[in-house]
Order: structure tokens, then sequence, then C-alpha cells
């Protein structure tokens, strides 16, 4: 698979061995269509027969955080791969209040605004965390008619 592929390669060029449970956690993501918790992380894995420490997983998922490999989902407590690919500004998601659709987005000049205000305060913004909640494409069109 790409994501995983492409996830080993920045491992390494950043001078991370690729251990079995770097590897093991990466591929868990690139499945996963939605976020995972490290427990949901152990018990995927435990299907599989496969022995991995929470602790170690959080690990590992803080390391690909750090790498923008993965974010956290913030309002739904577990993380996500990175489907953008160092897209310029930072990365953030959409959840969906109605059917937990969650989806990736970023937007440089989103960013660039958001400087404008930490610098006011003479604030030096080093990243910018925040989270739309709402409702999806999908589950809007059932709600047609009216602003919600
Ligand atoms: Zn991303
Ligand atoms: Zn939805
Ligand atoms: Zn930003």
């Amino acid at each position: 698979m790409r994501y995983t592929k492409e996830a080993q390669e920045t491992l390494k060029n950043h001078g991370f061995r690729l251990t079995q449970s770097r590897k093991t956690v990466i591929k868990v993501l690139d499945k996963s269509k939605g976020p995972l918790s490290p427990y949901d992380i152990q018990k995927l894995l435990q299907e599989d027969k496969v022995e991995l420490n929470h602790v170690t997983i959080y690990r590992v998922l803080d390391l690909l955080c750090s790498l923008n490999l993965a974010h956290r989902v913030i309002t739904k407590g577990g993380f996500m791969k990175c489907t953008l690919e160092g897209a310029e500004g930072c990365h953030r998601y959409m959840v969906c209040r109605a059917c937990g659709a969650v989806a990736e987005f970023s937007d440089g000049s989103l960013c660039k605004r958001e400087n404008e205000v930490a610098e006011k305060l003479g604030f030096y913004a080093e990243q910018h965390i925040t989270e739309f909640t709402g409702l999806c494409a999908k589950c809007r069109g059932s709600h047609r008619g009216g602003h919600i």
C-alpha cells in the first residue's frame, strides 16, 4: 500500500529504525477508515494474534504525529493516517456529528489569518489545532431546506 511505503520511507529518512511495532501500527492506520485509539489498535492486533503494549502503540502514534504522518482527531480521541501528503497549512479535520465521517483538510490562507490574530497579541503560533464539527455533505442533504 502506498501510505505504508511512504510512511516507512519518511521514518528512515528521519533516522528512525523500522521496528516491528512501528511497521505494525503504520499498517493498521493504513487499513483504517476512521480514527483509532491506542486501545482500538491493540484490540485489532489481538484479533490477528499480535500482542503490542498500548504504551508502545501510543509512542509510535506520537512519533507518526510529530512527522505529520498521522494526526489526532481531537473530538473522536483517536488517530488517523495523514491523507494530504505534506499539503500546505495545518492538517485538520471536519467531523460529522450525524454519521461520524471524518474528512481531513488544510488551508494555507487560514493559517496565515490565524498567524495575524496571534501576532496582534504578540504571540508566535507554531501550530494551529482546530476541528470543525457539523454535518457532512451527505447528511446535510437530508436536512435541505433550512439552516440548522
Ligand atoms: Zn495530514
Ligand atoms: Zn455525515
Ligand atoms: Zn496552521
